[in-house]
């Protein structure tokens, strides 16, 4: 079980499963939804548990960005009827997740990068197996 909040604590949210681990993608719109990159660790749907007003972004066909409408802060990216995508910076509990990869690495931002040796997926490779939304950049 981790339990999280948004920065004026409005919005809760507890996951009872999850995968422990991040994800960072630096697309043309995470990168401005993060503010800079969009960090995410999944767990599945039926383990989240919500509360609190719920503001909800349709960012593509396919795909829903929370946020809190009293603070603004970044919730949750989700495909419908799929995986929560969390943002670990709500978590206090998330603060020793690795990184173990970067979506849309090559659009990065420069002062985005991270180090380390964990995957650094292309926008290409990405697309060639992944839902995505044309001319995004
Ligand atoms: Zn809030
Ligand atoms: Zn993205």
């Amino acid at each position: 079980m981790i339990e999280g909040r948004c920065l004026c604590g409005a919005v809760r949210i507890t996951a009872a499963r999850f995968n422990g681990e991040v994800s960072v993608c630096h697309c043309a719109m995470c990168r401005r939804w993060g503010g800079g990159i969009m960090a995410g660790f999944v767990a599945p749907a039926d383990a989240v548990t919500v509360s609190g007003e719920v503001g909800r972004y349709a960012s593509s066909d396919f795909s829903e960005r929370a946020f809190c409408p009293r603070c603004g802060s970044s919730l949750w990216m989700r495909d419908h009827g799929g995986d929560y995508e969390l943002s670990p910076g709500l978590f206090d509990g998330a603060a020793d997740f690795p990184l173990v990869r970067e979506v849309y690495a090559d659009q990065a931002h420069r002062f985005a990068g991270f180090s380390g040796d964990h995957p650094r997926i292309t926008r290409a490779e990405y697309e060639q197996t992944h839902p995505h939304v044309e001319g995004d950049a």
